[in-house]
């Protein structure tokens, strides 16, 4: 610790522990002898001094309402719990939207292969045609019967049932039993 000789104004130092003892002191300064407070703080001199301002000052040692390290605790709990909360809700809205996505690709893919059935079924409807103009009906039975497979492949049932009647017709007209 330090203390501002009462007769000189230099500073002293000492020991912490003499303070507490109340001891005496000579002032390597001045020679003289003068008593350290008890209190383990340095008493400010009654006269104008620069360092009654400075760090050292017993004002400043003063407890805190709020220690820093309280302040560092809460705000690294605050950042933990909003950053808990950004993720979690990125997770929650990231898997929504693969949801939505999946769902979409699912929608459009049974689109697309009942679009593809279509066309299929239409294409061998457009070969039967082809066929019953300039094949025999042999030919025309076996393009009937691909048109009717065609419709099953689509789940037409009605088309389906259609089309296995012209097969039936075709093999009659074929001489097949
Ligand atoms: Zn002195």
């Amino acid at each position: 610790m330090e203390i501002v000789c009462p007769h000189c104004s230099q500073p002293v130092q000492f020991p912490n522990d003499l303070s507490s003892a109340g001891a005496s002191i000579r002032c390597p300064y001045c020679q003289e002898v003068f008593q350290l407070p008890g209190s383990g703080t340095p008493v400010p001199p009654p006269w104008h001094d620069p360092r009654q301002t400075s760090p050292t000052s017993p004002r400043y040692s003063q407890p805190h309402t709020t220690s820093p390290v309280g302040w560092i605790l809460l705000g690294g709990v605050v950042s933990i719990a909003v950053a808990v909360g950004v993720w979690w809700y990125s997770q929650q809205s990231y898997r929504s939207r693969v949801n939505q996505m999946t769902q979409d690709i699912r929608e459009r893919a049974k689109e697309e292969m009942g679009r593809i059935h279509q066309q299929v079924a239409s294409d061998a409807i457009a070969q039967y045609q082809i066929t019953k103009r300039n094949g025999t009906a042999m030919d025309a039975f076996v393009q009937a019967g691909v048109v009717a497979a065609a419709f099953l492949q689509a789940k037409d049932e009605a088309n389906y049932q259609k089309w296995k009647a012209i097969e039936r017709q075709e093999a009659a007209r074929a001489g097949i039993p």
